[in-house]
């Protein structure tokens, strides 16, 4: 088991990406604090991870509130006296062309992207760079590496993530902090199943025939690179942005 004992939080993790990562953790022994908006399927995920054998609690908040992503670390705290890994998943779109994009779905996107991402880290930071001991992966997007038609807010806030990612590993080195991000491409999820049709009978098949076995990504394929990222095998990398794209970008 390569996360026994450890203590993790996944933001967003009552389905798609966070959940996968939640219970491949759970598998590796790490004990987890589940956040969403969502308290049933939060829930949910932690029978799943019972049922499994691990312990978990759930905290329903938004990332995109100061004191409620406190809540949220605070609960990884309060449960299992430490907080070793935070996966900052959580993430939306609000998608448009720029010239239709409004304000509010350019400030909702950031709000929780971007700035749920300052929220939690730095809730988590003050705990780790006590015990000189932390993992944190982010997660970005192939939207804020090579862009993508309609997502200008979206794709702002991934780039956003990965600068985050970049300049804190270099401050947080010192700490004995690791941080990296995990870049996907195109994940089977209920946030690309809401893309609309025509858009997707345009992007999909393309896609498909440029990845790997021609297919699309699974959560899974996300949260084995988390397990490893969450590690102690991967205790000399940071700073990094690992694409998982099944080489379709
Ligand atoms: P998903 O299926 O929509 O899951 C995201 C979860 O986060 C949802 O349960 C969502 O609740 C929750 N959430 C939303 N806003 C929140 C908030 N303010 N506070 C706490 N939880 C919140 O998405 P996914 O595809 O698994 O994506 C997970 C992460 O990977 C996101 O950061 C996404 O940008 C990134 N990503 C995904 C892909 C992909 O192809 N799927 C590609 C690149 C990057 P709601 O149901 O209310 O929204």
């Amino acid at each position: 088991m390569r996360l026994n004992g450890k203590v993790a939080v996944v933001t967003g993790s009552a389905r798609g990406i966070g959940r996968a990562i939640t219970l491949a953790f759970a598998r590796e022994g790490a004990n987890l604090v589940i956040n969403d908006v969502h308290a049933e399927k939060a829930n949910d995920v932690v029978k799943e991870i019972e049922s499994l054998g691990g312990k978990a609690v759930a905290v329903v908040a938004d990332v995109s509130v100061r004191e409620e992503a406190e809540k949220i670390i605070d609960a990884a705290i309060d449960r299992f006296g430490r907080i070793d890994i935070l996966v900052n998943n959580a993430g939306i779109t609000r998608d448009a062309l720029f010239l239709k994009m409004t304000e509010e779905d350019w400030d909702k996107v950031m709000a929780v992207n971007l700035k749920g991402v300052f929220h939690c880290t730095k809730a988590a930071l003050k705990h780790m760079v006590e015990r000189k001991y932390g993992k944190i992966i982010t997660i970005s997007s192939m939207a804020g590496v090579s862009g993508n038609v309609g997502q200008t807010n979206y794709g702002a806030s991934k780039a956003g993530v990965i600068g985050f990612t970049l300049c804190l590993a270099r401050e947080m080195a010192k700490h004995g902090i690791n941080i990296n991000s995990i870049c996907p491409g195109f994940i089977d999820t209920e946030l690309t199943r809401a893309i609309p049709e025509k858009v997707k009978s345009t992007m999909i098949p393309f896609l498909q025939y440029r990845a790997i076995n021609h297919r699309l990504g699974k959560p899974e394929d996300v949260a084995t690179v988390a397990v490893f990222l969450a590690s102690d095998e991967s205790s000399y990398i940071t700073g990094e942005v690992i694409k998982v794209t099944g080489g379709a970008f």
